[in-house]
């Protein structure tokens, strides 16, 4: 694959990770020799933003409009056509997130490229494009073979590749000063708005102890309390575990919920969906019990207990209030 192109996203003035994480497998992809093409739609106020992008892409194509500030999807949809054909590449990558989602079906149903969605791999060689998604909740990988056309289109999971270490190269920016012109009034902007904190910030915790379903009902919230008052860390939650109200919504970990990077992260009775992944795959140390070895929470756990957590957390809590005295 030669020429491949990032869609770049943004929110509230900074670039978001998932643009980084693309440029590095696209780098990846293209190898040596190879171009990676960062594709910005912005307000002309944000070109700072391109600061960050231009070291990593061979060249940037900036498509500037006062409109263009913050993702509206129509708006979006016509700024990206107005690129999309001058856009020399065989592979576009956008995140999947909720801008991408909303972007890219509607992009490849208007240019009738092949398009797949959730992408946590690629695998490309000689024209031949191979995407990687997870089906029933991360136990098994499918295939998926795009056919070759002149571009195809990809939205890639967050935190599927990494952000760091991606090539530097010196990009060239191609600025295109934009007006689009519509009716974009169904779906506009109105705010950001912050999620609740709620009395405990779980995202400032260095120890989380996160309940999923298996702990069966919310009297048995306290078990997994005494194992974090021990620990001197907090709990958090899957997100049927928040729906269920056992705990606020505030705890919940995942795309839904919060993303934290405690040191330690300890998952009792949780399956670990890509979702609730998501949320807490960068914990520094992943200790997970659950009853079922399959669980695809132990693909990422440092320390997996295959037992029963209600036999297996009161015996931890007992053993760390013995080390503490
Ligand atoms: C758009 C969307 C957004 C979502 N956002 C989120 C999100 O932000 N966060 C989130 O968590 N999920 C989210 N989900 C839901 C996600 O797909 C999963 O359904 C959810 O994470 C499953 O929660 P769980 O692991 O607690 O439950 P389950 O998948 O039911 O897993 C329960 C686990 O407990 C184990 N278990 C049962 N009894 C015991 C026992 N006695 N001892 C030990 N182990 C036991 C079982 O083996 C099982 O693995 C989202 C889904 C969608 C569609």
């Amino acid at each position: 694959m030669e020429k491949i192109a990032v869609l770049v996203e943004h929110r509230q003035d900074e670039v978001r990770d998932i643009t980084f994480e693309m440029l590095g497998k696209a780098h990846q992809l293209v190898g040596e020799g190879g171009e990676v093409i960062a594709l910005f739609l912005g307000d002309p106020s944000q070109k700072g933003l391109l600061d960050a992008i231009t070291p990593h892409a061979h060249r940037v194509i900036a498509y500037l409009d006062t409109n263009l500030k913050n993702f509206e999807p129509l708006r979006y949809q016509a700024a990206f056509s107005q690129i999309f054909e001058n856009v020399d590449c065989q592979l576009i990558l956008m995140g999947q997130t909720a801008f991408g989602m909303d972007l890219a079906p509607a992009v490849a149903a208007k240019w009738e490229i092949p398009f797949t969605s959730d992408v946590v791999d690629i695998e490309a060689s000689d024209g031949d494009l191979m995407a990687i998604r997870q089906m029933y909740s991360g136990k098994v990988n499918a295939k998926v073979s795009l056919k070759a056309g002149d571009k195809r289109l990809l939205t890639v999971r967050a935190g599927a590749f990494p952000a760091e270490d991606i090539p530097t190269v010196s990009g060239e920016v191609q600025e295109i000063t934009g007006a689009v012109e519509g009716d974009f009034s169904a779906r506009t902007f109105v705010e950001y708005l912050e999620a609740a904190v709620g009395d405990v910030d779980i995202t400032q915790a260095d120890i989380i102890v996160s309940v999923g379903r298996g702990i069966k009902d919310a009297d048995n919230i306290p078990i997994a309390e005494e194992l974090a008052n021990a620990l001197g860390g907090v709990v958090a939650c899957s997100r049927p575990v928040a729906d269920k109200k056992w705990l606020p919504k505030e705890r919940q970990v995942g795309t839904s919920g919060k993303t934290v990077k405690p040191k330690v992260y300890i998952a009792l009775g949780i399956s670990g969906a890509f979702q609730h992944q998501a949320g807490m795959k960068n914990a520094g140390t992943i200790i997970a019990v659950n009853k079922d070895p399959k669980a695809p929470i132990f693909g990422i756990a440092h320390y997996g207990i295959v037992d029963d957590l209600f036999k297996v957390v009161p015996a931890l809590t007992e053993k760390v209030k013995g080390i503490k005295g």
